[in-house]
């Protein structure tokens, strides 16, 4: 399903972000001895790849909570799909809790508790 793809994707982006950002480091230092133009253009490519990245991962996460609230909206849990869900008028918290899977959503879409 795609949300849940979604989510792994940002719950996981950081870390795949920083082990691209290692490997092209470790490239661009052979680079350096070899090409020494393909190791500048590498440096730049991570300076401003940087205004890409960060507004496509805020766009992944602004996607996932409308999602999310969508699937709240239709009373499913984003998470398992179960259409067991408390209310915050009932619940300890103020958001919406699956009581199948126990995982807590707020209004907006984020998730509290997974
Ligand atoms: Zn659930």
């Amino acid at each position: 399903m795609f949300l849940n793809a979604l989510r792994s994707f940002n719950s996981n982006f950081g870390v795949v972000a920083l082990l691209a950002y290692v490997a092209l480091f470790c490239l661009a230092f052979v680079l350096m001895f070899l090409f020494p133009l393909g190791s500048l253009v590498l440096v730049f490519l991570g300076i401003f790849g940087l205004a890409v990245v960060v507004p496509a991962a805020a766009l992944a996460q602004a996607l996932e909570r409308a999602l999310s609230r969508k699937r709240l909206a239709l009373g499913q849990c984003p998470l398992c799909g179960a259409e067991v869900l408390v209310r915050g008028v009932t619940s300890a918290r103020p958001g919406t809790t699956c009581v199948s899977c126990g995982s807590e959503w707020m209004s907006d879409g984020s998730t509290l508790v997974q």
